[in-house]
């Protein structure tokens, strides 16, 4: 069964932009309350991230989770490997020509900036990992949806 499209549930817009006014509010907040704050919206959307987690697990590979001393705190780490697996979702993260991915109509003009930037920091973070000489991969939400194709990219990474 095909999941209805994320942004076109009401629901889920309205959680969606809760999360994106936490995300403002956390741009005036001290490290220490960030990275509290941080921890939190992390415990609250992981299902897809648990999923991967997941897969990669019973694909036999072994992982630490959360790089915090490496840029942007990569979801998967394979320290002997010097890979990461970031795990986005198609929203939040711009996934380009994924159905997904589309900003509410309503309010493109208001969301497409904030999609814009969360996108182009992930890109600068995929920049600074190489120059330190880490390999990094993006696994996208909807790409769960195809488990065996997925397991394919992701061996080739590793
Ligand atoms: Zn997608």
């Amino acid at each position: 069964m095909k999941p209805l499209p994320a942004p076109d549930v009401p629901g889920k817009a309205a959680r969606q932009e809760e999360a994106f006014q936490e995300e403002v509010a956390m741009d005036i907040l001290t490290p220490a309350a960030r990275s509290i704050r941080m921890g939190l919206i992390r415990s609250r959307d992981t299902s897809t991230e648990v999923a991967v987690r997941r897969l990669v697990h019973a694909m036999g590979y072994r992982y630490r989770l959360y790089g915090k001393d490496l840029p942007g705190r990569p979801d998967l780490v394979f320290k002997a490997r010097r890979k990461v697996i970031f795990v986005h979702g198609c929203f939040w993260h711009l996934h380009r020509n994924c159905w997904n991915c589309r900003p509410p109509k309503s309010r493109r003009d208001y969301w497409k900036p904030k999609l814009e930037r969360n996108a182009m920091r992930d890109k600068q973070v995929r920049q600074q990992l190489r120059r330190i000489g880490w390999r990094s991969l993006v696994v996208w939400e909807c790409e769960l949806k195809n488990r065996e194709r997925l397991s394919r990219k992701i061996s080739k990474f590793l």
